[in-house]
């Protein structure tokens, strides 16, 4: 569906562009044949209304009240005949135009051409880019809202309008194709154009109460513009109609537009005043303001006209750049406020490729403009050249810290929220390796991405060598267990995670593998983030709903994707540290570095006296849990015990896994008496430490001890070897599994 429409929005775009090329080199041909005379057919022959200052009609002495005559000898008593003669022109040579002033008659010699309007082409073509582009993106979005729909047919009439060749308007003759087609066109605008105004923010603000209204802007605005276009086309065949061709003119230009301008600001004012919410206000404010330059341009264009006779020349300059506004507010009302819910995919496609492709055009008109209008004040040799290339060049170095500036300023100036945001993720980012462990690392992101980005609930899942992303941390998340949010690597959803490596809709997700909806809805996830090491999913970010229901705006996802970015590599690192000191399955010190905490505390217990104990630890019968309830509830069951006996013990102790299913534990400052009711104390803890089975029964574990202390007085005898109160303690655990397991079985060692 989406390629079909965006085939069409391609074929569109392609049969604009043909005809922007064209109207570009008619412009070109026109201009080269241009003499600057504003012409009007009288009886007698072609009267001069005015010359353009410095042009060539100008320059050959011709002046307002002439009569023109003929030209080249031919006589040119109407705009045909002058067309006809005009084809001949040609800008390097000089035409008779035999001119009636004073009764008296004159040949004056014009050289016709005029400089190509640069400028106004580039930002016509940047006008009909931009509103081809939103055409495009309202296309893609069609189904469903109305306003979508409504903006695409606007913005394809309005690139339409621009497209076609209305250039022709400043030379006199009204047997032109485009003149009707622009009327035709122009009062369909009108009629979208209030329809769309009075559908933003919602859909159907007026339609329940006034379903006469949207008709009517249809009718008033379809109605004016095929009265003007008949009238034109009667008019070129000399056809008589009841009413004039000035009179259609008046009311489609002066009065259809006045009506139009008003209404669209009042339209879009009173909506403003009436949003209830702050994010419909905005929309619209946004839609409104970029709408009203065009408004300002149309009035002023009508009544300085109406009321000066002729508008002044600035007013056409601007209207190109006025043009441009609207297009570029309403793509940033749909990038910032949502105005539509576009697809994050879609607006980051389209959005961004339009914003840079905008961007990168003005760089090209200004360099283009800059180098023409450089030229022009330099004299014609070589070095003018180089000139040209080196304002170029510096341009173009100084493009892009200008962009950059100017985006930190209207960011500071109009979304100081989103600086805001910004700062404290950066700040968050940076901040996170020093948090020290891996779990308070998780436990910290979660805690402030609920508090920054207001959410009801979040977690974080690292990924392990067995595939699984396991919960790290979690927050907020009412009736959470930790294996609901278990998922696996190979899932379809995680993979296109992977894939994308952005952050995606749960909705979004749940289209690709339907168990992932399943896995994360209890949790209320709304939004998962994938967090990637070198194309490798190591993790994700679990987002629940936002406080108020409140969709997430695709600027707060693509922070969200920045920050994924620095998180992924913070977890990393810390992730290789712990792997070398840390077990993975029960995040114990590993053997060889719990022994290295031994060997410390021995040392340190020798030298200053104090007394040593070392706990060794090994689950009973653990091999008939593996055997009955399988590996994965044996690893889960062994997790439990860990996880029991490191909270029992305290921060100055140190715990290991020694092996399989044994733990090392030393006890510094610790003598047989308080060993003692430390060791009966985890014993007692484990008893009670229940796991559920597959197949719901409980699974319940014992622990035998074997404890070695050491008593040592200052300067006394030698220091134990660490080998030898690891046999001490081994020998005590043995006696412990023979004495009955679930016990606990002392010895001191000597020096
Ligand atoms: P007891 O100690 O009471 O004499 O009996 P036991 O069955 O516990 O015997 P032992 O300590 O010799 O057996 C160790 C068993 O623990 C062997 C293996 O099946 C299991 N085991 C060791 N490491 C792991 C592990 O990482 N995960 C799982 N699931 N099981 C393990
Ligand atoms: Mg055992
Ligand atoms: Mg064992």
């Amino acid at each position: 569906m989406r390629s079909r429409r965006l085939q069409w929005a391609g074929a569109i775009g392609l049969v604009l562009v043909v005809l922007m090329a064209t109207t570009t080199a008619d412009t070109a041909q026109r201009r080269e044949r241009a003499v600057g005379v504003d012409l009007e057919e009288t009886e007698n022959g072609l009267l001069v209304l005015g010359v353009s200052p410095g042009g060539p009609a100008e320059d050959a002495g011709l002046i307002a009240g002439d009569l023109l005559v003929k030209v080249e000898g031919r006589e040119v008593l109407d705009f045909a005949a002058y067309d006809r003669a005009a084809t001949t022109f040609d800008p390097r040579a000089r035409f008779d135009f035999q001119v009636l002033r004073d009764s008296r008659l004159q040949v004056l010699e014009v050289t016709p051409g005029r400089p190509f309007p640069w400028l106004t082409t580039i930002i016509e073509w940047l006008a009909c880019l931009a509103y081809l582009a939103l055409g495009a993106v309202a296309l893609v979005q069609l189904p469903g809202d109305l306003r979508a729909r409504l903006l695409m047919l606007l913005s394809l009439a309005i690139a339409l309008e621009l497209a076609l060749p209305v250039d022709l308007l400043s030379l006199p003759g009204y047997e032109n194709f485009s003149f009707p087609v622009v009327a035709l066109l122009v009062g369909f605008q009108i009629g979208l154009e209030l329809h769309l105004a009075s559908s933003i923010p919602s859909r159907q603000r007026f339609g329940r109460h006034r379903r006469w209204l949207v008709p009517a802007f249809y009718g008033v605005g379809c109605g004016l513009g095929s009265m003007l276009a008949t009238t034109l086309i009667f008019d070129s065949f000399g056809i008589e109609l009841p009413w004039t061709l000035e009179l259609a003119e008046t009311l489609v230009w002066d009065v259809g537009n006045t009506l139009w301008a008003v209404a669209v600001t009042i339209l879009l004012t009173t909506a403003v005043a009436r949003c209830r919410d702050a994010l419909s206000r905005q929309q619209t404010l946004l839609v409104l303001l970029a709408g009203l330059p065009w408004s300002i341009h149309m009035l002023a264009l009508v009544w300085t006209g109406r009321l000066g006779g002729v508008s002044p020349e600035w007013l056409g300059v601007v209207e190109p750049v006025v043009l441009v506004v609207y297009p570029l507010g309403v793509l940033f009302a749909i990038f910032r406020y949502q105005l539509f819910d576009l697809e994050v995919v879609v607006k980051r496609g389209l959005v961004y490729t339009v914003l840079t492709g905008v961007l990168v055009l003005i760089f090209y008109a200004s360099i283009g403009a800059g180098g023409a209008l450089l030229s022009r004040f330099l004299p014609g040799d070589d070095t003018s050249i180089w000139l040209v290339a080196f304002a170029t060049l510096v341009l173009g170095l100084l493009f892009a810290p200008m962009r950059r500036a100017t985006q930190r300023v209207i960011d500071r100036q109009f979304f100081p929220e989103r600086t805001a945001l910004r700062e404290k993720l950066i700040h968050l980012a940076s901040d996170l390796p020093a948090r020290g462990s891996l779990p308070a690392m998780g436990q910290n992101l979660v805690e402030e991405i609920c508090d920054m980005f207001g959410l009801e609930a979040a977690a974080v899942l690292l990924g392990a060598e067995s595939g699984i992303l396991s919960p790290l941390a979690s927050t907020g998340a009412p009736g959470r267990t930790d294996e609901s949010l278990l998922l696996s690597n190979c899932d379809p959803a995680v993979r296109v995670l992977q894939r994308t490596g952005r952050p995606l809709t749960v909705d979004h997700l749940t289209s690709k593998s339907p168990t992932i909806g399943d896995r994360l809805r209890p949790f209320g996830a709304e939004v998962l983030v994938p967090l990637l090491r070198r194309d490798q999913l190591i993790g994700l970010l679990v987002l629940g709903r936002k406080l108020g229901g409140r969709p997430f705006p695709a600027e707060e996802l693509e922070l969200l994707n920045h920050l994924s970015q620095h998180v992924a590599t913070a977890f990393e690192y810390s992730q290789l540290y712990e792997s070398a000191t840390r077990d993975s399955l029960t995040g114990l010190l590993r053997r060889g570095a719990v022994l290295d905490a031994l060997n410390r505390e021995l040392d340190r217990s020798f030298r200053f006296g104090r007394p040593l104990a070392l706990a060794m630890v090994d689950i009973d019968r653990f091999k008939d849990v593996n055997d009955r309830h399988g590996h994965l509830k044996g690893d889960m069951t062994l997790k439990r015990v860990s996880e029991t006996i490191s909270r029992g013990l305290r921060v100055t102790d140190q715990i290991g896994r020694y092996g399989g299913e044994e733990f090392l534990i030393v006890l510094p400052e610790t003598d047989a008496s308080g060993v003692q009711v430390v060791v009966e104390k985890l014993r007692d803890l484990v008893e009670k430490v229940t796991t559920t089975a597959d197949n719901g029964e409980e699974i319940r574990v014992t622990i035998s001890i074997g404890v070695v202390t050491v008593d040592q007085r200052p300067g006394t005898g030698e220091a134990p070897e660490v080998n030898d109160l690891i046999a001490a303690a081994d020998a005590a655990l043995y006696r412990a599994k023979t004495g009955g397991r679930n016990r606990v079985e002392m010895r001191t060692a000597t020096g």
